[in-house]
C-alpha cells in the first residue's frame, strides 16, 4: 500500500562490544514508537565503524564512508572500541572522532535527569528534582593543537597551549542553547564562564551571550563561573534547565550532571549538527564494555534514551516523549538489569520497555 507516512533514515552501526547488544533493543523500542506515532524508520544496518572490521580491512571505515552516511537523516552509534585488538586512539579517531569533524557535530548534548529508582548519590534528592541539558561546545575552545615547549628539558621550560573561540563557533552554540532554553518550560540558561579569571576569553564569551540573548527576550540569562557552578550542580541542581559551556568546561560538566544523578551508565548522548546539513549521530555515554560483552546483561536505557534524543531531534517529540516515560516507569518498577542490582537481561528490559509504548 502506498502511504505519506514521514521516513526517518537512519544508519545503524552498532560498532563493538555490548554495542552490538544494546543495539537491537534501541530498534526494538525505536520501531514500536514509530508505529505508534505514525512515522516509519528505515534502518541501514552498518558493520564498518568497528574494530572487528579494522582487523579484517586495515582501517575502520571504508573509503566512501561519508558518502554512505551523508544520505542519512542521522546516524545511530553503539559503542567502538576493544582495547584486546585495536588501540583506542586507532578506533577512536578512525571513526567517531572523524564523524564529529568531517559532518560539523558541533553540538555534544547530554541530559541529566533523576528518576525514581535509581539510587542518587545526592542526598535528600527526589525524581523530578534534576532535570536539565548540558550543551557543550564541540569543535573547538580549550581543545587545539596550537602551543608548544619553550627551553624543554632545562630548568626554563615553558609550556604553552591556546584556546581558540571564534565569534562563529561561539555564537552558533549559543544560539543552539537559547533555542532549546526558549523550548522548554522554565526558559532558563546558564552560562558557564570563568570571566573572573580567564580574563580575554570569558569576559568575551560573556559578551557574546548577552548579544544572542538579544533575540531571545523570553530566556533568562544566568552567567555562573565554573567554580561555583559545579559546586551547585552538586548542593542546587534543581535550579538548572539548561547550561552551555565551551569545550573543556562542557566536557567536565557533562560528566558531572549525568554523574550526579546515578546515570552515568544510562547516560545519552548526542553529537549534533543542527542544520542538518550533514547526519548527527546518536550514541550511549557508555563503552564496549569488554567485561560483560557476551552474557546478554548490558543495560539497554542508554542506547535506547539515545534514540528518543535523536526521534526529538528529527521531529518526533511525541516519540521522544513517550520513550522516556517507559524508561522511567521500568526504572521504577522493573525489570532491572544488573548494574541497577536486578537480574534482567538486556532483551529483557527492552521488552518491558518497547511493551510500555
Ligand atoms: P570508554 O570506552 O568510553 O573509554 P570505558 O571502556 O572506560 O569507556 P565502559 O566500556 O563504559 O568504560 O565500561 C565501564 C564499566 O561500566 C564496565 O565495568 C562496564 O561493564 C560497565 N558498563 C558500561 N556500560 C554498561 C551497560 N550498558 N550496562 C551495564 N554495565 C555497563
Ligand atoms: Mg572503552
Amino acid at each position: 500500500a502506498t502511504t505519506n507516512k514521514k521516513t526517518l533514515k537512519i544508519a545503524s552501526i552498532p560498532g563493538d562490544g555490548i554495542g552490538k547488544e544494546v543495539m537491537p533493543e534501541g530498534h526494538r523500542v525505536l520501531e514500536k514508537a514509530a508505529s505508534r506515532f505514525g512515522f516509519d524508520l528505515q534502518f541501514t544496518d552498518i558493520e564498518w565503524a568497528s574494530c572487528d572490521y579494522y582487523q579484517k580491512h586495515g582501517d575502520m571505515m571504508p573509503a566512501d564512508w561519508k558518502a554512505q552516511l551523508q544520505s542519512q537523516d542521522a546516524i545511530y552509534f553503539g559503542a567502538v572500541g576493544w582495547p584486546d585488538t585495536v588501540p583506542d586512539h586507532v578506533s577512536l579517531w578512525g571513526s567517531l572522532l572523524k564523524f564529529r569533524r568531517e559532518f560539523d557535530q558541533y553540538i555534544n548534548l547530554r541530559p541529566a535527569r533523576l528518576f525514581e529508582g535509581v539510587p542518587c548519590p545526592l542526598a535528600g534528592r527526589k525524581a523530578g528534582d534534576i532535570d536539565f541539558y548540558i550543551v557543550r561546545e564541540n569543535t573547538e575552545g580549550e581543545y587545539t593543537n596550537l602551543g608548544g615547549v619553550m627551553y624543554p628539558g632545562t630548568e626554563r621550560e615553558i609550556v604553552i597551549q591556546e584556546s581558540v573561540f571564534s565569534r562563529f563557533g561561539t555564537d552558533r552554540v549559543l544560539k543552539y542553547a537559547f533555542e532549546l532554553a526558549k523550548s522548554r518550560e522554565r526558559k532558563h540558561l546558564t552560562v558557564a564562564t570563568k570571566s573572573n579569571g580567564i580574563a580575554i576569553s570569558m569576559p568575551w564569551w560573556d559578551s557574546r551571550a548577552d548579544a544572542v540573548g538579544q533575540d531571545y527576550p523570553q530566556v533568562k540569562i544566568d552567567k555562573q563561573h565554573i567554580d561555583i557552578l559545579t559546586a551547585r550542580f552538586v548542593l542546587q541542581p534543581q535550579r538548572f534547565d539548561v547550561v552551555v559551556a565551551s569545550n573543556l568546561f562542557g566536557d567536565i560538566l557533562s560528566d558531572l550532571g549525568p554523574a550526579c544523578t546515578g546515570t552515568i551508565g544510562l547516560a545519552p548522548s548526542a553529537n549534533l549538527n543542527p542544520e542538518r546539513k550533514f547526519p548527527s549521530l546518536f550514541e550511549p555515554v557508555h563503552g564496549s564494555a569488554p567485561d560483560i560483552y557476551g552474557k546478554g546483561i548490558a543495560n539497554p536505557i542508554a542506547m535506547i534514551w539515545s534514540g528518543a534524543l535523536m526521534l526529538d531531534f528529527l521531529g518526533q517529540k511525541e516519540a521522544h516523549d513517550a520513550i522516556l516515560n517507559a524508561i522511567e516507569q521500568v526504572l521504577k518498577d522493573g525489570p532491572r538489569t544488573g548494574d541497577l542490582g536486578g537480574k534482567a537481561t538486556t532483551v529483557e528490559l527492552g521488552k518491558a520497555i518497547a511493551g510500555l509504548i
